[in-house]
C-alpha cells in the first residue's frame, strides 16, 4: 500500500510561482516583476539580479545543481542543456553563482537543431531569452537529479524565431490587441489585456515495456509499422470509461504527483476507446503555459511509464485499424478581469458581446481553414485523420442547433428569443458541464463549440499544441481587427445596428463553415464539396497552405511569423516528413529483412521436413503441401514488394525539389510500405505462434 498523499501540500511545491515570489523577493522587486509578467514592461537588471539569487537560494534548497534555459526549438520537442551553478573562487573551492544576466539569457551553440537556413554556420548564434510569464520550475529525475529549469523563447542573431514559443507569444499579444479593441467599441471600460487560454486533452496508449523492446518499429518510428489485427478489438466499445487496471492506476498516480510538483493541473483521466488507450486532461490555462505544460506532460508520461515497466506512445496511430491519439485543443479567450468571451449567459441572443466573438471564430475558421489544416499536418495524423473515430480532413465549426439557430436568427434580421434554461449549467465551473445531448452530438465535429470554448480536435497527440495556436490566435486577431474597425467606425449610437450586421455579414460570408451534423459520413464529404469547403487529405499539401502569399501577409501583419520564419518552418516540416518516412520505411526493410523472412523460411524449411518424412511414411500430407505452397506464394510476393519498396526509397531520395521529394514519399515510398505490409500480415496469421519473430496485437494490446 501507498502512502496517502496530500495535494494541496504537493501541489506546485516545485514551482518558482507566485506564493514563492511573494515570500521570498523584496516588495518592490516582486511589484516589479509582476507588472513584466503581467503588462509585458521590461525587466531591469537590477531585479532580474534579485529574481537570481531568490530563485537560486530556493533551487539549491530543495537539491538543484543546475539550471537550463529550457526551450521548444522547431523538432516539436523541447531541448536543454545544463549549467551547474558553480563558480570557482580563490581558494580552490567553488560557490554557487546565479546571475540576473544567466537568468535572462542564455547562448546555447544548439546549431544542429533544425533552423531551415536562418542560421548559417558562420553566424550560427542562437539565444534563449526569458520567458517570465511560464513560470520556473524544478525537473527531477529518478537518480534524484534536480535541476532548475527556465522557460525561454530561441531565437537567432538576427531575432529570428528558431522556435514554437516566440510566434505563440506574438500571436497572443496580437489576439490581445484586437479583442481588446473590440471589447472597448462595445463599451467594456475595465478589461485591459484578453488572454488566451487553452485545455489540451492528451491522449496516449500504454504497453508493456518488454513487448515495445522487441519491436524496431515500435522503437525508432513510434508505431507499428506491420500486425495482424487481433481477433478482438475496440469493437465491443468495452474500453471506454473502462474501469482502470490496478498496474495502471498506479501509473497515473504517479504521473499526477510528478504532474502535480511542477503545477501542473492534472485533472481528469480515464479509458479511451481503444484497447491500452488513456487520457488526462488538465485545467486550462493561459495558451503559453498550457503549450509548455503539455510538453511537460508528454515527457513525465514517457518517464513514468518506465517506471512501471510500461511504455507510452504518443504517436497519432501506434496500431493500425484502432483508434488514433489526439489532442483536443479546448481554447478561449478570456480577459484579465475574468470575462469568458465566448460564455453565452442565459440570454446569448441578447448577449452582444458573445455574439460578436463567436462571429469572429466563424469568419477566422472559414477564411483560414487550410491554415488550421496545415498546423495539425504530421506524418503520425497523416494515418489518424479520417479513420477510426478521428475528425475528418474538412473543417467545420459545430455550433449546436441552439446556437446555430439564434445566429441565423440574426443574419435574417428576425428576432430569436434565448431558451433560458438549457444554459443555466454553463460556465459556472472551470470545467463547465453541458447539457448531456449538446455534447453527445458533437463527438464527430473537428472543431466544436462546446459551451463557452472551441474545442479544436484535429490536433495530433505527438504534436506541440503551439502551432494549432499560433494560428487559432493570429486568424482570430484578423478578425477581431476588422470588427473592431466597423464599430469604431459606427460609433456608440450605431453600436447595437453594426454589430447585428457583422453577425448578419459572419453568416452571410462565412456560414458555410457551421455544421452541426456527422462528419463520419460521405453525405458530408459531397455536401463540404459543395460548399466548397477545402478538404485537403495529406499533411504534405497542408503545410503549404503556411508558406502562400495569403500566409505572409497575414502573419505579417500581426507580427507572429515573417516571411522568412514561414519559408524556414515549411521546409523544416517538409524535411521533417521525409525523414519520418524513411525512418519507418527503413525500419520495415530491416523487419522484413532480419526478422520476418527469416521467420518465414524456417516455417517452410520445417513444412518441407515434414512433408518429406510423412510422405516416406506414406502419406500424402495434403495439408502440409497446401500450407507450404500458400506460405511460399506470400514469401516470394513479400522479397518482390522488399525489393519494391528498397528501389522507391533509393528513388525518392533523388527527387531534388523538397516539395516535390516529400510528395514522392507520400506517393511512392508509403504505398511500397503498405504493399509489404499487407503481405507480412497475412504471414502472420498464418505462422504458428512460437516462430513469430515479435509480439503480436493481441500481446501488446491486451496483455497489461
Ligand atoms: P471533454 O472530454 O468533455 O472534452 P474534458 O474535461 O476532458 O472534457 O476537457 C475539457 C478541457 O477544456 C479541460 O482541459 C478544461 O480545463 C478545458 N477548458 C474549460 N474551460 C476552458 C476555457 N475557458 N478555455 C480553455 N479551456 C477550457
Ligand atoms: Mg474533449
Amino acid at each position: 500500500m501507498t502512502k496517502p498523499i496530500d495535494v494541496t501540500e504537493i501541489f506546485g511545491s516545485n514551482v518558482f510561482n507566485d506564493r514563492v515570489m511573494k515570500e521570498r523577493l523584496p516588495k518592490d522587486t516582486y511589484r516589479a516583476l509582476k507588472r513584466t509578467i503581467q503588462e509585458g514592461l521590461p525587466l531591469s537588471l537590477d531585479v532580474a539580479n534579485v529574481v537570481a539569487s531568490a530563485m537560486r537560494d530556493w533551487a539549491i534548497e530543495k537539491g538543484a545543481t543546475h539550471y537550463t534555459h529550457w526551450f521548444q526549438p522547431l523538432t516539436g520537442r523541447t531541448a536543454e542543456k545544463h549549467d551547474s551553478f558553480i563558480s570557482p573562487t580563490e581558494d580552490g573551492s567553488v560557490i554557487m553563482e546565479f546571475s540576473g544576466q544567466q537568468l535572462t539569457q542564455g547562448e546555447p551553440d544548439a546549431s544542429s537543431l533544425p533552423n531551415g537556413g536562418l542560421r548559417s554556420t558562420f553566424e550560427a548564434r542562437g539565444y534563449t531569452a526569458w520567458d517570465c510569464t511560464s513560470p520556473a520550475f524544478l525537473k527531477t529525475d529518478a537518480s534524484g537529479n534536480v535541476t532548475l529549469c527556465i522557460p525561454t523563447a530561441f531565437c537567432s542573431y538576427t531575432s529570428e524565431a528558431l522556435d514554437k514559443k516566440t510566434p505563440l507569444l506574438r500571436s497572443m499579444e496580437a489576439v490581445s490587441k484586437q479583442a481588446v479593441r473590440v471589447l472597448k467599441a462595445l463599451g467594456n471600460k475595465t478589461s485591459k489585456r484578453v488572454t488566451s487560454t487553452v485545455g489540451p486533452e492528451q491522449e496516449y496508449f500504454l504497453i508493456d515495456k518488454s513487448c515495445y523492446e522487441q519491436r524496431l518499429d515500435l522503437i525508432v518510428s513510434g508505431r507499428t509499422l506491420f500486425g495482424a489485427p487481433a481477433p478482438k478489438g475496440q469493437e465491443l466499445e468495452d474500453q471506454y470509461f473502462g474501469a482502470i487496471k490496478d498496474r495502471i492506476a498506479a501509473f497515473m498516480r504517479d504521473l499526477d504527483i510528478e504532474l502535480w510538483k511542477m503545477g501542473i493541473s492534472s485533472k481528469t483521466k480515464h479509458h479511451e476507446v481503444a484497447p491500452a488507450q488513456y487520457e488526462m486532461a488538465p485545467i486550462f490555462s493561459t495558451t503559453n503555459i498550457a503549450a509548455d505544460h503539455n510538453q511537460l506532460v508528454m515527457e513525465t508520461m514517457q518517464r513514468v511509464a518506465l517506471r512501471h515497466d510500461l511504455v507510452c506512445l504518443l504517436h497519432e496511430k501506434p496500431f493500425a485499424g484502432m483508434n488514433g491519439s489526439g489532442k483536443h485543443n479546448n481554447w478561449s479567450l478570456m480577459t484579465d478581469d475574468g470575462i469568458n468571451l465566448f460564455e453565452p449567459g442565459r440570454t446569448p441572443a441578447e448577449n452582444e458581446q458573445f455574439l460578436i466573438f463567436v462571429s469572429a471564430v466563424i469568419m477566422a475558421v472559414d477564411r483560414h481553414a487550410e491554415k488550421l489544416r496545415a498546423s495539425c499536418g504530421n506524418p503520425g495524423n497523416d494515418l489518424r485523420l479520417g479513420a477510426n473515430e478521428a475528425p475528418p480532413t474538412i473543417i467545420s465549426i459545430f455550433m449546436g442547433d441552439e446556437f446555430t439557430g439564434i445566429l441565423k436568427g440574426i443574419a435574417s434580421g428576425k428576432k430569436v428569443a434565448s431558451h433560458g434554461q438549457n444554459f443555466l449549467q454553463v460556465g459556472v465551473d472551470s470545467l463547465p458541464q453541458l447539457p448531456k445531448d449538446n455534447t453527445d452530438r458533437n463527438r464527430t465535429s473537428p472543431f466544436a463549440f462546446t459551451g463557452n470554448k472551441f474545442e479544436f480536435r484535429m490536433v495530433g497527440s505527438s504534436a506541440s499544441i503551439s502551432g494549432p495556436n499560433i494560428v487559432m490566435n493570429t486568424i482570430a486577431a484578423e478578425a477581431l481587427d476588422e470588427i473592431a474597425t466597423r464599430l469604431e467606425k459606427a460609433g456608440k449610437s450605431n453600436r447595437n445596428k453594426e454589430a447585428a450586421a457583422i453577425v448578419r455579414d459572419a453568416m452571410k460570408k462565412h456560414g458555410r463553415i457551421i455544421f452541426n451534423g456527422n462528419n463520419y459520413s460521405d453525405e458530408w464529404i459531397a455536401e463540404a464539396r459543395k460548399r466548397e469547403l477545402p478538404n485537403i487529405r495529406g499533411g504534405v499539401e497542408a503545410l503549404a497552405a503556411m508558406a502562400t502569399p495569403d500566409a505572409v501577409r497575414l502573419f505579417e501583419k500581426y507580427k507572429v511569423l515573417s516571411r522568412g520564419e514561414l519559408r524556414s518552418r515549411h521546409e523544416i516540416y517538409l524535411e521533417g516528413y521525409i525523414k519520418h518516412v524513411n525512418i519507418e520505411a527503413q525500419a520495415s526493410v530491416q523487419m522484413v529483412k532480419k526478422q520476418y523472412l527469416p521467420a518465414v523460411i524456417k516455417f517452410t524449411e520445417e513444412l518441407a521436413g515434414a512433408i518429406t518424412r510423412l510422405k516416406a511414411a506414406g502419406s500424402a500430407a495434403k495439408v502440409q503441401k497446401e500450407l507450404l505452397g500458400k506460405v511460399t506464394e506470400l514469401l516470394e510476393s513479400s522479397s518482390e514488394k522488399l525489393a519494391a519498396l528498397e528501389t522507391s526509397i533509393v528513388k525518392a531520395h533523388h527527387v531534388e525539389d523538397l516539395e516535390k521529394r516529400a510528395m514522392t514519399f507520400r506517393d511512392k515510398v508509403v504505398p511500397s510500405a503498405n504493399a509489404l505490409r499487407k503481405d507480412i500480415d497475412a504471414l502472420e496469421e498464418i505462422l504458428p505462434s512460437r516462430l513469430w519473430p515479435v509480439p503480436s496485437y493481441a500481446d501488446m494490446l491486451f496483455k497489461l
